[in-house]
């Protein structure tokens, strides 16, 4: 079985290829022209645009994730707007975050990663399903591993944030992991019953 990554990142293809190595199937990331719009307002929707656009492009099975930050305090944002919740880069977006959070006490700064995963065949979904990561922001920064707003967040199941702790670690309990997972399970029990996807 082949499935296309829907996206032009090889870190996520090796993220990828872990998560799902313990199964017959072989990976590859989608071609240099794939470049939809992420016009969607929730996560399984750009997860769709992307995830049909690869099939549609590849005629292959493919799959593809979309993800951000929900901070209670910020009412559930920036959600599906993670990555553009300000102008400049990472650091710029942690700074804005902390800024408006200054007066926030600790029993309210409540957040959560979220994941959300599309996997198409052609131009149909067939399998689809969104995954957390409960925790809280904290008042600064911490760790250098990771990315996005991984310094700021301390997941409820670690003691350090998710900058802190290895990258292995994250890979076993993050959103992502969680939603890659349920995926591996969905294609196994595919590969045991021979059901053709
Ligand atoms: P995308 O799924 O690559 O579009 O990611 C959306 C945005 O959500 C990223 O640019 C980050 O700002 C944030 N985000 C999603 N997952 C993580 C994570 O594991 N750590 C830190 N930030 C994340």
């Amino acid at each position: 079985m082949k499935l296309v990554l829907a996206s032009q990142n090889p870190g996520k293809l090796k993220e990828l290829k872990v998560l799902l190595g313990h199964l017959p199937i072989e990976l590859a990331l989608a071609p240099k022209e794939f470049d939809p719009e992420e016009t969607g307002d929730s996560y399984l929707a750009n997860a769709e645009i992307k995830a049909r656009e690869a099939a549609r492009m590849t005629g292959e099975l493919s799959v593809s994730d979309d993800s951000g930050i929900e901070v209670e305090a910020l009412g559930w944002g920036p959600g599906v707007r993670s990555a553009r919740y300000c102008d400049g880069s990472d650091i710029d977006r942690r700074r804005k975050m902390l800024q408006e959070m200054e007066n926030v006490p600790e029993e309210k700064r409540s957040a959560r990663y979220v994941c959300a995963l599309v996997l198409a065949d052609k131009d149909k979904v067939i399998y689809s399903t969104e995954a957390y990561w409960d925790g809280k922001l904290i008042f600064d920064e911490r760790g250098e591993h990771g990315f996005g707003y991984d310094p700021i967040f301390k997941p409820d199941d670690c003691s350090m944030t998710s900058a802190q702790i290895s990258p292995e670690e994250k890979n076993q309990k993050s959103h992502r992991a969680k939603a890659f997972n349920q995926l591996a399970d969905f294609l196994q029990k595919q590969l045991q019953t021979k059901t053709h996807i």
